[in-house]
C-alpha cells in the first residue's frame, strides 16, 4: 500500500485530525444533535445514506480482487487450506464463548425480572438453514450472478478457484494477475477516498439513530440494554485481549486502536458486511496483516462470524424468559447455545439480521415469539452494538491468524499510532 495521496484529503483544520479522532466527532456530535432535534434527525439520514451506499459500492469488486491477489501471492494450496481450518477454529471457539458470556450477564443481572410485556402483533417463526442447504449453496451456478447479489461465501469459493487456477498456469496467468494486482490497487485507493467521508457519513446515522429513539421508548429497557453492552464489552475486552496476548503475544491495545475506524463504522452503519471495506483497509494499514490472509479471513467473518450477535441470542432470550416468568432447563441452556450458535453463523452482516434469527432461538426453547415485537423497538440500539462486536471478532481472529502464520508485519502493528 502506498502512503495516502494528501491531495484527497479537506485542506482545513479538520483534516490535520487523525481519521479515527475525526469519525470519532462524527459519531459524538452526530448524538448530540440527534438527540437536540428529536425527530427531526431524519432529515440527516441521507448524510448517513450516502456514506453506506459508498461503502457498499466496494464490497464485491475490493474482496473478488483482493482475494485472487493475495492467493496469488501466497502460492502455497497446503498454507491456505491451514490457514482455513484454522479461521473456522477460533470463528466457531470466539462465538462458544461468546454465547455463555450473554447466557451468563442475563442469569446474574436478570434484566427481565419486572418488566411488563406488552405485546405486539405475531412474528412468524424462522427456519434454521439446514448444514446440506449450506454447503450446496456455497458453489455459485453463476459467478456473474453472485456478485450481482453480493453473495459473498460465493465470490470467496470462486475467486479461491479462479486463483488457484491463475497460480497453476504458471506464466500465462501472470498477465491476469498483473490486471487484478492494479485493480486491487485502485479500489483500496477508493476505500481510502470514500473513508473520508466517514466521520459526516458516521454523524448522519448516529443523530438519525439518537433523533428516533427518545429515553420513553428506551427506559423500560435500559436494563437489557446495560446487560447487552455489558456482556459485549467483557467480551472484546477479556476473550479477544486475552486471545491476542496469550497466544498471539500481542498487545491488546494496539489492537483496539488500529481497529477503532472499522468499529465506529460498524455501531453506526449496523452492517458488518457494510463495514467489510473499512475492516480491509484497518486489517492491513493499521494492524499489518498480509494482504493474502486480511483478503481471506475477513469476509468468511463478515459472513459466518457473528460473536455479538451470539452474545444477543443469550441474553434476549433469557430476557424474554425472565419476563415471562418462565423456568429454563439445563437442556434449554444448551439449546439456546446450539441453535444461537447455528443462528449467529446463519445471520447475514446487514442491519437487522440477528432480530430475525431470534425466533429461531425462541421457538427451539418453546419461548413466544410475540415477545420479539418487544424487543424490536430498541432493535436498532442493541444491533448497533452487536455488529461492533461481529467485526471486533473477525479483526481479532484475523490479526491471529496473521500472527500464527508469519503474516503480519510487527513493525506495522507496533508502531506509535497517527493515523
Ligand atoms: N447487524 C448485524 C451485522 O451486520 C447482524 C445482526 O443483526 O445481528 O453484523
Amino acid at each position: 500500500m502506498t502512503e495516502p495521496d494528501e491531495t484527497y484529503r479537506p485542506f482545513t483544520l479538520w483534516a490535520r485530525f487523525p481519521l479515527w479522532q475525526q469519525i470519532l466527532a462524527g459519531l459524538v456530535l452526530g448524538a448530540i444533535v440527534g438527540a437536540l432535534l428529536g425527530e427531526r434527525a431524519a432529515w440527516l439520514q441521507p448524510l448517513g445514506d450516502l456514506f453506506i451506499n459508498a461503502i457498499k459500492m466496494l464490497i464485491v469488486p475490493l474482496i473478488f480482487s483482493t482475494l485472487v491477489v493475495g492467493i496469488t501471492a501466497m502460492r502455497d494450496p497446503q498454507k491456505m487450506g491451514r490457514i482455513g481450518l484454522r479461521t473456522i477454529a477460533l470463528y466457531l471457539l470466539t462465538t462458544a464463548f461468546a454465547i455463555a458470556i450473554g447466557l451468563a450477564a442475563s442469569t446474574l443481572f436478570q434484566p427481565g425480572a419486572g418488566v411488563e410485556m406488552s405485546v405486539d402483533a405475531p412474528v412468524d417463526a424462522q427456519e434454521a438453514p439446514t448444514l446440506t442447504k449450506i454447503l450446496v449453496g456455497l458453489i455459485p451456478t453463476n459467478p456473474v450472478e453472485a456478485m450481482a447479489s453480493a453473495n459473498i461465501l460465493q465470490i470467496i469459493v470462486f475467486a479461491i478457484g479462479l486463483a488457484i487456477s491463475l497460480v497453476l498456469i504458471g506464466e500465462k496467468g501472470d498477465p491476469v494477475v498483473r490486471l487484478f494486482e492494479s485493480f486491487a490497487e485502485a479500489m483500496y485507493k477508493l476505500t481510502e477516498i470514500v473513508m473520508a467521508f466517514a466521520p459526516i457519513g458516521v454523524f448522519g446515522l448516529i443523530a438519525a439513530v439518537a433523533g428516533e429513539h427518545g429515553l420513553d421508548v428506551l427506559l423500560p429497557l435500559i436494563k437489557v440494554i446495560g446487560v447487552a453492552y455489558l456482556a459485549s464489552l467483557v467480551h472484546v475486552l477479556v476473550v479477544y485481549s486475552g486471545l491476542l496476548a496469550g497466544i498471539g503475544r500481542l498487545n491488546p491495545v494496539r489492537w483496539l486502536r488500529g481497529s477503532l475506524d472499522a468499529l465506529i463504522v460498524a455501531y453506526s452503519s449496523a452492517s458488518s458486511s457494510g463495514t467489510l471495506p473499512v475492516s480491509l483497509r484497518c486489517a492491513q494499514d493499521n494492524l499489518g496483516v498480509s494482504r493474502g490472509v486480511a483478503s481471506f479471513v475477513l469476509p468468511v467473518g463478515a459472513t459466518i462470524n457473528m460473536d455479538g450477535t451470539a452474545i444477543y441470542q443469550g441474553v434476549v432470550a433469557l430476557f424474554i424468559a425472565q419476563m415471562m416468568g418462565i423456568d429454563l432447563s439445563w437442556t434449554d441452556y444448551g439449546m439456546i447455545i446450539l441453535t444461537g450458535t447455528l443462528a449467529s453463523i446463519g445471520t447475514a452482516g446487514v442491519p437487522g439480521a440477528g432480530l430475525v434469527m431470534l425466533s429461531i432461538v425462541l421457538s427451539q426453547v418453546g419461548l413466544p415469539l410475540e415477545a420479539i415485537g418487544m424487543v424490536a423497538a430498541i432493535d436498532r440500539i442493541l444491533d448497533m452494538a452487536r455488529t461492533s462486536v461481529n467485526v471486533a471478532g473477525d479483526l481479532m481472529v484475523t490479526t491471529l491468524v496473521g500472527q500464527s502464520e508469519g503474516e503480519l508485519d510487527r513493525a506495522v502493528y507496533d508502531r506509535p499510532f497517527k493515523r
